[in-house]
């Protein structure tokens, strides 16, 4: 028999964009819910991403309605025919009601991202002109009170060389308001998140970390968390969610699962695949371990965040005119200008050199070479 220490109806594990959505549309229904989050700050790797979310049918855009059979082809396209085409379809077909309910019951606005098309836009079923991919408009952090300065963030220069203005102009990073203190991109969608949750009495925990979940025979009843030196139990009425994001930061995790190296993640350094061995650990089925979101980096010699060596994405740099990138060999062997997550296909497959042998590549700029 457990001693409970708290209880709720649904227990969520995780402060990123799936924890904070899962804890809004359970308060919205009527549960209890307590946030735990193993940082400092809410938000996870979310917060810093460009949070862009791509709902492939909806009827937003502003050259029609985008459809589900358009969406469908797109993607049975790209799956080599490996689709769950039922779970697919559920995911296509609800991402619309999804943006409406977020808009219900929080501050949240989605907009269609401008002049950002498909990823894929060659595909049957691929919009070049985009329309799938939205993003919250910007939120004035001030309204958040107290909980102003606790999303996770990361310095302004995260990447290469920063924000180009067509970015900048399609996230409105300059927003002309002077009275406010406004956020874009991932931080925005936390931001509006949060705020709907505070708004309803839901403080997320922080710097609590869950460590093990509770079952008895039927399922599982709770989970355990560790804050500071306290250990206590909270049971589930209805349910634990977990949305402890991925295991990049758990070097053994990485070996054993991703289909190919990885040198280095671009996220905060709290993703190291708690929920994942939570769930292993009551013989959870697991799927599609291989894949992530992949982006190119640099690393510079002597260049650190929070003490490990910094990892910068490779984003635009590379798709400017004149700039190829090449291996030691001194060839081309992928497409500078595609989008970034199918460059690791090349990186793990076509070059095995870069891929196992521990060769960096090179980009080659006008006159800038960055190993
Ligand atoms: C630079 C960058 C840009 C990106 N841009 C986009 C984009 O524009 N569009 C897109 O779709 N995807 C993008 N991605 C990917 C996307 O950000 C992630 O897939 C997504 O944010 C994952 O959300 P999540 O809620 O599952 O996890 P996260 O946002 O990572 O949240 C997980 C949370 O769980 C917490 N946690 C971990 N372990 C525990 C524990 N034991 N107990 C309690 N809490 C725990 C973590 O601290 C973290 O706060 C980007 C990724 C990066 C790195």
């Amino acid at each position: 028999m457990t001693d409970w220490d708290h209880e709720a109806d649904v227990v969520v594990l995780g402060s990123g964009g799936a924890g904070l959505t899962a804890a809004l549309t359970a308060a919205v229904n009527g549960a209890t819910v307590e946030v735990y989050e193993k940082a400092a700050t809410v938000g996870g790797t979310t917060a810093v991403s460009g949070g862009i979310v791509w709902i492939p049918a909806h009827p937003r855009s502003a050259d029609g309605e985008l459809t589900a059979e358009d969406a469908m082809a797109y993607l049975r396209a790209q799956s080599l025919g490996y689709m769950d085409d039922e779970l697919v379809e559920t995911f296509v077909q609800s991402g619309a009601p999804m943006l409406d309910f977020l808009e219900g019951h929080s501050d949240l606005v989605f907009e269609v991202a401008a002049g950002f098309p498909d990823y894929k836009p060659e595909l049957p079923g691929g919009k070049p002109g985009g329309g799938r991919s939205l993003h919250a408009g910007p939120f004035d952090l001030a309204r958040l009170g107290e909980w102003r300065d606790r999303i996770t963030s990361f310095p302004a220069d995260f990447s290469n060389v920063g924000i180009d203005a067509e970015t900048r102009a399609r996230i409105h990073a300059a927003v002309d308001n002077e009275s406010g203190d406004y956020c874009v991109a991932g931080t925005a969608l936390i931001a509006g998140l949060l705020h709907s949750l505070l708004d309803r009495g839901i403080t997320p925990h922080t710097e609590a970390r869950a460590v093990e979940l509770i079952a008895d025979p039927l399922g599982i009843t709770g989970v355990r968390i560790e804050q500071g030196d306290r250990d206590f139990r909270v049971r589930a009425h209805r349910g634990v969610v977990l949305g402890t994001g991925g295991f990049e930061w758990d070097q053994r995790l990485v070996e054993a699962y991703l289909r190919g190296p990885m040198r280095g993640a671009v996220s905060p350094p709290n993703n190291t695949g708690d929920g994942l061995r939570m769930a292993m650990a009551h013989g959870a089925d697991l799927a599609n371990m291989g894949e992530a979101w992949w982006v190119p980096i640099v690393q510079i010699p002597g260049d650190t965040f929070e003490g490990q060596p910094r990892s910068r994405s490779v984003r635009l740099e590379r798709t400017r005119p004149r700039s190829i990138i090449v291996n030691r060999a001194g060839r081309r062997f992928l497409n500078e200008a595609g989008e970034y997550n199918s460059m690791a296909g090349p990186f793990h497959f076509l070059d095995p050199k870069l891929g196992y042998a521990n060769d960096p590549a090179w980009i080659v700029f006008d006159s800038i070479h960055l190993k």
